[in-house]
């Protein structure tokens, strides 16, 4: 479970796709009340912004023609630790790993999809 946190217009249909879903299971784990530990320490998940990424998702699924149809229960959070409720995920680093992997997302970000760089940075 990730949430890459990197412009979305660079996300090939399988990376955007898979980021969609893992919104829903990200937010099933945090109704449980499960502890983030490790997607934290592993630069996976950024707790605060799971509603406002789920909405840059969804308008990048939009914008290509898919049709995103579930709807999204953003979860509390409030029973996170706090520094876990703020963390961030360092996107330069994110997105490295996501280049390295990913020979269509790296297609996508050498074509200079990129629409908004500064969306993910500003906090
Ligand atoms: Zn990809």
């Amino acid at each position: 479970m990730r949430m890459w946190m990197v412009d979305t217009s660079i996300l090939c249909k399988n990376h955007l796709m898979g980021e969609y879903r893992e919104h829903f299971a990200i937010a099933g784990l945090m109704r449980l009340e499960r502890r983030f530990d490790g997607y934290i320490r592993n630069n996976l998940v950024e707790p605060k912004s799971i509603e406002s990424r789920f909405e840059d998702i969804r308008d990048e699924m939009l914008c290509r023609g898919y049709e995103p149809k579930k709807e999204f229960v953003p979860p509390d959070i409030s029973y996170l630790p706090e520094e876990h409720q703020n963390y961030k995920v360092d996107v330069q680093s994110s997105q490295d790993d996501l280049l390295s992997r990913c020979t269509f997302c790296r297609d996508n970000y050498d074509a200079g999809l990129v629409r908004n760089t500064d969306t993910y940075k500003k906090g």
